[in-house]
């Protein structure tokens, strides 16, 4: 151990040590999870407002730990991201998505999008695109039936993000901004970047009938959207008045726990096969 090291080490507090000791052990976890597949992916429906249909579904990822139980994505993900460990984790998940998302469309079902989140980590991998390249042809999935999910985060280096994305465009893949709202970035990236639709994120959603910022807000993305020639779809929908409220308001997609929670592959299949919101 370096003198300086050592040192610095001193102003640690135990209950520091104690965070610390417990990232580790979540991270160590994390790479055994990969390696034993404790990992599953769960899927949320996407509906078209006007026709009911489910025209698109999410990848949310799950983590089934046999001593820790089930934990949900917002306890690990980050320190996935803080580690990189996102990257081996997030491939998978585009695997799994479009594996899956053939074999239903083999199975007969109606064809949708499978839309995966990708985390800013991910996508500046310099073999991003390779890797979604191969991912389709190996699973054979139609590129216009993957979309991407990615954060107003990646517009930190806006040209390399331009060049990737018009690289994942040209090869019929869908592009949407995720949280779109919550990030810091100003709107003339809309017009920069080759994207195909603006995700709503919940924090707005949710508000809509109750405060009325919020309602001027989502009215105001809808629009933006719509001007821009984008799809614009809100997530969080939980009551039926919020979805009336956007279909008033013209909005194209909707998803939330109004329609279904994020589902297992067996649950999801019984829903294609029963198209339930029709
Ligand atoms: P997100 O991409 O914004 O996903 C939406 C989250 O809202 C999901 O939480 C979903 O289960 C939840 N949700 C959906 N409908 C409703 C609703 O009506 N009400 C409420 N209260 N919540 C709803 P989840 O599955 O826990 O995921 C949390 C976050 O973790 C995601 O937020 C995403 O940022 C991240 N995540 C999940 N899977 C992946 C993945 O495979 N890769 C990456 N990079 N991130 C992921
Ligand atoms: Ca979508
Ligand atoms: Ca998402
Ligand atoms: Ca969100």
């Amino acid at each position: 151990v370096k003198e300086e090291g050592k040192n610095s080490f001193q102003f640690y507090t135990p209950d520091m040590n104690e965070a610390i000791t417990k990232k580790m052990q979540l991270e160590n976890a994390l790479r055994k999870g990969l390696e034993r597949q404790e990992f599953t992916v769960y899927y949320q429906p996407q509906v078209d407002v006007r026709t009911g249909r489910v025209i698109g579904i999410e990848a949310l990822i799950r983590w089934r730990h046999p001593e820790l139980g089930d934990l949900q994505p917002d306890d690990f993900i980050p320190l996935a991201e803080e580690t990189g460990l996102i990257v081996p984790i997030g491939k998978w998940v585009l695997v799994e998505a479009c594996r899956q998302n053939r074999l239903w469309q083999s199975m007969g079902f109606q064809p949708v999008r499978v839309a995966v989140n990708i985390s800013s980590r991910q996508f500046q991998q310099s073999h991003f695109v390779e890797h979604v390249r191969r991912t389709l042809e190996e699973t054979g999935l139609d590129p216009k039936y993957l979309e991407l999910e990615l954060t107003e985060s990646i517009i930190q280096d806006s040209k390399y993000a331009i060049s990737t994305m018009r690289k994942l465009k040209d090869m019929g893949v869908h592009l949407s901004i995720d949280d779109f709202g919550t990030g810091y970035s100003s709107l003339s990236y809309l017009k920069l970047f080759p994207i195909d639709s603006l995700k709503i994120d919940k924090s707005f959603t949710q508000n809509i009938l109750a405060d009325a910022k919020d309602t001027a807000l989502v009215q105001t993305i809808i629009k933006i959207a719509h001007y821009l020639d984008l799809n614009v779809i809100a997530e969080g929908v939980e009551t039926r008045e919020q979805l009336q409220f956007l279909q008033q308001k013209l909005c194209d997609e909707a998803q939330g726990f109004f329609f279904s929670r994020p589902i297992s592959v067996e649950e999801m299949s019984t829903v294609f096969r029963e198209q339930l919101w029709v």
